[in-house]
């Protein structure tokens, strides 16, 4: 029951940022406990290539399902192929990783293991020989802890939070029988525009509010994001308004950002935005009021109007980034 199944997840045959840190996350969790990692890649024929660097990141073995209805997130076929894969190897938890389709996996996987599940976790250890999980609720302003008390629970891991280092195993690639849906079929995906940096994923996040007046002044949050190599992010004031899309929104209703740095621009800080964002290792905030909620969270506080602050920081980034 030592064992972890680390449940990757790719997009168009490539892994995504996000599978290195789950099978990191299953990688620290075995080692507590003396067991091995195997890490599930499921995806459409030739994905197995895609598998081969896990071992760099602590997978033991790669497992790979291969049906080419899994090109795409198949929400029946992918459980069903986890939840088989789960019970056949003994394993003592299932990680995966807490991104749009994780969160509506794990809970897939949970209840066709009638296992625990623990979602959106921020750490992860071991205590009296049970994981223990820890995870921000009521909007980040409490912390849970959660004893896995079941011989084998289903944890989905918060995207940034656990940076992969390096693991050096074997890796080996190897088959396991892929179950494809039977009722439900993703027929299209509707793509983002192209080359933009998904906010739930970026290391760097710059995010815009209200407080920019307008949407033609997003352009100083572009500058500003590019110079930094961030992804833009926007508060749910401005998304309302269609000033952005809403792929862009961070907070309570809609994403959960755990970047390293957080920059926010013109944003109150209202408990709804902080639920989405006060996980991020350093928070930068500008904004005019110096009493604006925001300051509570930040490490960095700039009081002033972000038209003067925000091109000058810009200028300054690009100029070190180049240095
Ligand atoms: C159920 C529910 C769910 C919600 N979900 C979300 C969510 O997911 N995400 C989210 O963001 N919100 C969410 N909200 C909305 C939230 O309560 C706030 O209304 C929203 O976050 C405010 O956005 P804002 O900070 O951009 O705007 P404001 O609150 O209007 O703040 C604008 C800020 O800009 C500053 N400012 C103005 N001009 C300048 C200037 N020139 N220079 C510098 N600073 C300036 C102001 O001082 C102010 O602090 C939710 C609300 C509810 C009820």
């Amino acid at each position: 029951m030592a064992d972890v199944l680390a449940v990757t997840e790719q997009r168009d045959g490539a892994l995504r940022k996000t599978s290195r840190e789950v099978v990191w996350a299953a990688r620290q969790l075995a080692d507590a406990m003396g067991g091995t990692v195997d890490a599930l890649v499921l995806g459409a024929p030739g994905v197995d290539a895609a598998g081969a660097q896990l071992g760099a990141v602590g997978a033991d073995r790669v497992l790979v399902a291969e049906d080419a209805s899994f090109a795409r997130y198949s929400p029946d076929g992918y459980a069903a192929t986890v939840a088989a894969v789960a019970k056949g190897g003994g394993y003592g938890t299932v990680l995966v990783a807490a991104t749009a389709a994780g969160k509506d996996l794990a809970p897939r996987i949970a209840a066709r293991l009638d296992a625990p599940l623990a979602s959106d976790v921020t750490g992860i250890r071991i205590e009296g020989g049970k994981v223990t999980a820890t995870r921000p609720v009521y909007a980040g302003r409490a912390v849970q802890q959660l004893r896995l008390d079941a011989p084998l629970a289903v944890v989905s891991v918060r995207p940034n939070t656990f940076v992969p280092g390096s693991a050096a195993k074997s890796g080996a690639v190897g088959k396991v029988a892929a179950f494809p849906a039977a009722r439900v079929v993703v027929r299209e995906v509707k793509a983002a525009e192209q080359g933009r940096l998904d906010v739930a994923e970026a290391s760097v996040v710059v995010s815009g509010g209200r407080g920019l007046k307008g949407p033609e002044h997003f352009a100083l949050i572009e500058n500003l994001a590019k110079a930094f190599g961030a992804a833009v992010g926007a508060s749910r004031a401005v998304v309302d308004a269609g000033w952005r899309p809403h792929a862009e929104q961070v907070g309570q209703t809609g994403k959960t950002v755990s970047p390293q740095l957080y920059v926010a621009v013109g944003i109150s800080g209202a408990i709804q935005h902080l639920a989405g964002m006060r996980t991020a290792k350093v928070i930068v905030a500008i904004n005019k009021d110096k009493d604006a909620p925001i300051f509570q969270v930040a490490d960095y506080g700039i009081v002033g109007d972000l038209f003067e602050i925000v091109p000058r920081l810009t200028e300054e980034v690009a100029k070190a980034k180049a240095g």
